[in-house]
């Protein structure tokens, strides 16, 4: 099995549920209120070890009270955290997420706080774990620079460069060059493609731009419709899992965790893509982010 890396993200989310959201300068009485460990990066890191891959977290905390949302959660879960980084000059990031309980709607802000100030003295500190890896998986949620820093390195050693480009923000054409798979939501494939995403044909040519870039494989996510995958002439939409779907926070960053996890077992791009839907599916009948991410077991049981 190869070693997995996912650099990225870590925020606590602090949630809180009230009967209609606040308008400016009110204060409104909530009926709950849960705290607990997010960000896509942290997701996906645990996403992948629950799924079985050998997977490294790589991440930046403060140093509060937050950042035992993530030391206490990666302890329990039996994950690494020897490459975990610290700063004093920032707080652990948090996201508030207010939630309207009769509509479900939601106002979120994300403060990444010390994960968006990762430096260059600290990935410096990964070459190690990027030469012996095989994947290395991103999002767009820490300083760019630091990103940019990290591919640099991974292309160094032959590590492929998997890149969920969540949540959206401009990347340079060579920043795309240097990457490997791109997996955006149909979203984000149209706000950096200008295509459309609707279906097995728009998905086909919003895959064509990645691909002029650089950019080998496709994997766009299309909710509850599934996922298109484009690879070496073959792009196809693999149907998603009929389920009951109780909340699909966190959808994409099981689908991601999941198909790092088959990708470094070597499994290839289509049984991975299948295994990550698998993993989405059983992640949205529960609740939660971290918590509803499956185990190994329950996701081969499913598969059976
Ligand atoms: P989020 O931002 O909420 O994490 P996303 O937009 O990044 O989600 P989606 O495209 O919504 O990601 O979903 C990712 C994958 O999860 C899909 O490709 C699909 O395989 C699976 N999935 C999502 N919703 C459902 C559902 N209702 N039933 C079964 N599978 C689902």
């Amino acid at each position: 099995m190869g070693k997995a890396v996912v650099f990225g993200s870590f925020v606590v989310d602090l949630m809180a549920r009230s009967p209609h959201l606040p308008i400016a300068g009110e204060t409104v009485k909530g009926s709950m209120f849960k705290m607990g460990p997010g960000g896509k990066g942290f997701n996906q890191g645990v996403a992948a070890h629950k799924a079985g891959a050998d997977v490294v977290m790589v991440t930046k905390l403060g140093k509060d009270t937050f950042a035992d949302q993530a030391l206490n959660t990666m302890d329990a879960l039996g994950m690494p955290k020897d490459h975990l980084f610290f700063t004093e000059d920032a707080e652990t990031g948090i996201a508030l997420i207010l939630v309207d309980e009769n509509t479900s709607q939601n106002e979120i802000i994300i403060v990444p706080g010390a994960c968006n100030t990762i430096t260059e003295a600290d990935t410096d500190k990964l070459e190690p774990l990027l030469k012996e890896a095989e994947y290395v998986l991103l999002q767009l949620e820490v300083n760019q620079d630091a990103n940019e820093r990290v591919v640099g390195l991974a292309n160094k050693y032959g590590c492929r460069v998997i890149v969920n480009t969540a949540p959206y923000s401009e990347i340079t054409d060579e920043f795309l060059s240097k990457v490997y798979m791109v997996t955006p939501n149909e979203v984000e494939a149209e706000e950096m493609t200008g295509v459309h995403v609707d279906g097995l044909e728009s998905a086909k040519e919003a895959a064509a731009h990645f691909r002029k870039k650089g950019v080998k494989d496709v994997v766009i996510t299309l909710g509850s419709r599934g996922a298109f995958v484009s690879s070496e002439g073959r792009e196809e939409i693999i149907p998603p899992f009929k389920v009951d779907a109780v909340d699909t926070t966190g959808a994409g960053d099981a689908f991601n965790g999941g198909l790092l996890a088959a990708l470094a077992e070597g499994k290839d791009l289509w049984k991975a893509a299948e295994f990550a839907s698998a993993l989405a599916a059983l992640s949205v009948q529960k609740l939660g982010t971290t918590p509803s991410m499956p185990e190994r077991e329950e996701i081969e049981q499913f598969l059976k």
